[in-house]
């Protein structure tokens, strides 16, 4: 496939004149809204701008990708897209010391994740998802048959399923814009991306990259950047794209499959959670409180996947309350820029306040903080929030149903592993999991009992580019990476011929 006219180079550094561009069908932009500040949520400083794109941009993107779909073989050319991944890939790896003072100062992500989920890892992945493209089976012969006595013979065909809306949330922001781009492309689709209006620029500079040092031809890949939620809307409502693909909160979620209903096109949703973390009697009590307090404290919590309710054996409730205090006294939010620094900044003093607002209702509610529970002493600047410990509540508390999206840990009492079991099915989400426990046949009885899309065991890592992540019930439809979440942007096209 013959490759696409780029924009000519631009000076040095990703966002040149302190404010990003879109991309639009292959050209670099200015949004049409003017452009929108880019705070830090460490200083609470702007550190920049991103282009504020319109209705008429989005209009304009939708209309590239549809294009670059119909009239190019993008969706045809595997060894092309395998090709354009690596690229991508590599020149994004060209700039990683760049992307991650923009992901720090963007985000708030500690920099310790920066080598991990919150940049390196997903950019790694797209080489997954190259070779995907280039080793999957797009043809399943299924033999001969003779349907209403006709010998025939039958195959089907995977397609790529057309023009994919991506809308992310600001918490991970390149993980889950690259576990969409990344299978969006590698099966043949274009993508039109709509991040959270919190975090521009990590979207908008993978624009800049591959505009500028990629052979990803113009339209297959478009970038808009907006304050204005409504452009996630437009992208349900349009009939020019075929898929939504969309990570965020639950609540929005709802919105994006309704809006999308009316043109009937496929919605694929990772939404909210608030996952059990399982102790059994018989684990090993020190590491499962450690690790608990350590889950809930990780880039402040700001995790959908992230375990925020921990269930231990009630005769044993207040030596585990005293261990996850001790550990979670001992996180200290601190400047993201620092390589200990595990919990840095919410996003935004919107989330700050959310969090806080969530804590004080847990007071409310009869709990009571053990440890943490507000803004950190002598921190003037910044939307820091401690870690906190709740105990007290019982699992119909808002604050044990609720997703709160901070760094907050309700501790609740169980009665064995059938009721451990009950408990962490009692809730709207199911999308995470932890056990911990040493009888293999007990935690096998976990592992079947809990509805939930991923579970982890004594520790165990469930996130890699292979592994399917996603959810049951109000966590979303449908699963992202690995082959599943590369399927999720195919159609299947069953063929029939006459055998003879
Ligand atoms: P959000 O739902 O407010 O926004 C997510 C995205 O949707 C943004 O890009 C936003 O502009 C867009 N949007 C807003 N209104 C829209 C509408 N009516 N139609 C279409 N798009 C619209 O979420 P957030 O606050 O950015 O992120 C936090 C939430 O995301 C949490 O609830 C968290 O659990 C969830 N999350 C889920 C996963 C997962 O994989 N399950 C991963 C990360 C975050």
């Amino acid at each position: 496939m013959s490759t696409a006219t780029h924009p000519p180079e631009e000076t040095a550094g990703l966002v040149p004149d302190g404010t990003s561009r879109l991309l639009i069908d292959g050209q670099l932009v200015p949004g049409s809204g003017g452009t929108f500040a880019v705070t830090d949520p460490t200083t609470e400083e702007v550190v920049g701008h991103a282009a504020d794109a319109t209705a008429a941009d989005m209009d304009a993107a939708i209309a590239a990708a549809r294009t670059a779909f119909d009239t190019t073989t993008w969706s045809t050319d595997h060894t092309f897209r395998a090709h354009c991944l690596r690229q991508l890939r590599d020149a994004l790896q060209g700039h990683i010391e760049e992307l991650r003072d923009i992901t720090i100062a963007e985000v708030g992500a500690p920099r310790m994740l920066t080598s991990g989920p919150q940049l390196e890892g997903p950019i790694a992945d797209l080489g997954y998802f190259a070779d995907l493209a280039e080793s999957y089976s797009w043809r399943t012969d299924l033999g001969q048959a003779s349907p209403m006595g006709m010998p025939t013979t039958r195959y089907t065909q995977r397609e790529a399923i057309g023009v994919v809306g991506a809308i992310t949330p600001w918490n991970f922001p390149h993980q889950i814009n690259f576990a969409k781009i990344g299978p969006a492309l590698a099966a043949g689709c274009t993508v039109v991306l709509k991040p959270a209006p919190d975090t521009p620029w990590c979207a908008a500079v993978v624009g800049a990259i591959a505009a500028r040092e990629t052979d990803i031809p113009a339209g297959v890949l478009n970038v808009v950047t907006s304050t204005d939620h409504q452009l996630g809307a437009q992208l349900c409502t349009d009939p020019r794209v075929d898929l939504v693909s969309f990570t965020g909160s639950t609540d929005t979620g709802r919105r994006v499959m309704a809006t999308a209903a009316a043109s009937l096109k496929k919605v694929f949703l990772e939404l909210g959670g608030k996952s059990a973390f399982i102790v059994l009697d018989d684990a090993d009590f020190p590491s499962a409180c450690a690790m608990a307090g350590i889950g809930v404290s990780i880039h402040a919590g700001q995790g959908c996947a992230i375990t925020t309710r921990l269930l231990v054996p009630r005769e044993r409730y207040d030596e585990a309350i005293a261990a996850v205090r001790d550990t979670m006294a001992g996180i200290v939010p601190d400047d993201p820029r620092r390589g200990g620094t595990m919990c840095g900044p919410l996003i935004s003093a919107v989330q700050r306040d959310r969090v806080q607002s969530y804590i004080d209702l847990a007071v409310a509610e009869g709990g009571t903080v053990e440890v943490g529970g507000g803004r950190p002493a002598g921190r003037k600047k910044g939307f820091f929030i401690e870690p906190t410990l709740i105990s007290g509540l019982d699992n119909s508390s808002r604050a044990a149903q609720e997703e709160i999206f901070g760094p907050v840990l309700v501790v609740i009492p169980h009665d064995g592993d059938d009721d451990a079991i009950r408990l962490a099915n009692d809730s709207a989400y199911g999308l995470s999991g932890m056990v911990y426990g040493t009888d293999p046949a007990r935690i096998q009885h976990v592992v079947d009992g809990v509805r939930t899309g991923t579970m982890g065991v004594n520790g165990g890592v469930w996130y890699s580019a292979d592994v399917p992540f996603g959810g049951y019930k109000a966590s979303g439809i449908g699963r992202e990476m690995g082959v599943a979440g590369f399927e999720e942007y195919l159609e299947t096209k069953s063929v029939a011929t006459p055998a003879g």
